[in-house]
């Protein structure tokens, strides 16, 4: 099928598409909960004819199977878990109501991300309709877990390596060569508790730490070009006390780290503990730690996972995204551009394990994780169609 064809042949499949991503929106799937839909989605990729598979995860896998070793294989990825969506009466049509109005589909997930689920099931699915028999293997995973400590894909790169994954998270259409990473610090001062008449008998962490926080919002940051600087910023506090007339033996503060690519947590580790080092006062240590976090998925799954992951990046002329870039251009008509993400996604973990990441997805980033969240149909239909053009080009492995 040639790629300015695609456009249309998805067209042909309007209702089909827009129907799955307003049923998927219908099921809520908070973390950690995501069962129902990715029952509703292990179903639909079997009835498109896709091999189906739920791994322990509880990780959603169809596949297109290729026909041999000329081809690469390629994987759509998504996330099926959602945000919770607040008061219910806030929302126009409410969040699971799955709306369609305006030419938008409505409510919580259909730009974070079940737009991208949709599209990219209904990608592979029109392939093999068509009876095309891609080069390569093609995959669409549905993950879990994406919106706290990445469980899904955590587990699901252990247990597959494609040759490339396109990152299916809101980006307008446009191509994303990557994101900054995201470490979260705890930071602990440790003093000597006292009551508070007598000062002099503790040593109270307070004061450290906020010469130690002074100090770090001036301290030169990794600086890069296309991804910006490293950006720090504490966020929770809390002492190991609860008497507002007591010295606190412990306070501690956590550091929200999102790093340029090339930066290592044992270079910011060290960058804190220098500041700490330069901001110390007598009878304070301190302790700095990687945040970790207690996870389970709806299969039972459970595990304890570092807030520490490593950016995705993609050079800007790597011959896998010029190649992407051309293909959904074609397909979709106009010259898409390559820009990067402001948030962190699963593609930390994918491209950590060395699977390369191009990213892409339908709807306004600014769209996720608020009230009325909607996606525009005519988008819907351009991701599915640019998924499908991307799969078919960068399967090729005379491409790349
Ligand atoms: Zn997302």
């Amino acid at each position: 099928m040639a790629l300015d064809d695609l456009a249309g042949h998805v067209r042909t499949a309007r209702e089909r598409v827009v129907d799955l991503c307003a049923r998927l929106v219908r099921a809520p799937s908070m973390t950690g909960k995501e069962g129902p839909v990715a029952e509703l989605v292990r179903i639909e990729m079997q009835t498109l004819g896709l091999d189906t598979s739920i791994d322990a995860a509880g990780n959603v896998i169809g596949c297109l199977p290729g026909h041999g070793d000329s081809g690469r294989s390629v994987m759509l990825h998504a996330h099926m878990d959602i945000v919770d969506p607040g008061e219910a009466q806030r929302w126009t049509y409410g969040p699971y109501a799955g709306e369609i109005a305006e030419d938008q589909i409505w409510g919580r997930g259909a730009v974070d991300d079940k737009g991208c689920i949709a599209a990219q099931i209904y990608a592979l699915g029109l392939l093999r309709e068509a009876g095309i028999v891609p080069p390569g293997d093609l995959y669409v995973a549905a993950v879990v877990g994406e919106e706290i400590g990445g469980l899904g894909s955590r587990f699901l790169v252990e247990q597959m390596q494609p040759d490339l994954a396109i990152i299916g998270e809101p980006s307008n259409n446009t191509l994303r060569r990557g994101h900054r990473g995201r470490f979260e610090f705890i930071v602990t001062l440790h003093g000597r508790s006292a009551h508070a008449s007598i000062p002099h008998e503790g040593r109270n962490p307070h004061y450290a730490m906020s010469r130690f926080l002074l100090a770090l919002r001036e301290a030169p940051m990794a600086q890069d070009a296309d991804f910006g600087a490293t950006t720090v910023v504490p966020t929770l506090a809390y002492v190991d006390q609860v008497s507002s007339n007591v010295i606190p033996a412990a306070l501690s503060v956590h550091l929200d780290w999102r790093n340029a690519p090339g930066e290592t947590v044992p270079q910011a580790r060290a960058l804190i503990e220098r500041l700490l080092a330069d901001t110390a006062e007598p009878g304070i240590t301190s302790e700095v730690r990687i945040a970790t976090r207690e996870v389970h998925s709806y299969t039972g799954m459970q595990e304890t996972i570092e807030h520490a992951v490593t950016p995705f990046w993609i050079a800007k002329h790597d011959p896998r995204l010029v190649a992407a870039q051309e293909a959904v251009s074609q397909a979709l008509g106009r010259q898409i551009p390559v820009e990067v993400w402001p948030f962190f996604t699963d593609g930390g973990f994918l491209h950590a394990a060395g699977i390369p990441c191009i990213g892409f997805g339908p709807g306004d980033p600014a769209m996720a994780h608020v009230v009325d969240e909607r996606l525009p149909i005519a988008q819907l239909l351009d991701a599915t169609a640019g998924y499908m053009a991307l799969a078919l080009r960068l399967g090729d492995a005379s491409v790349w």
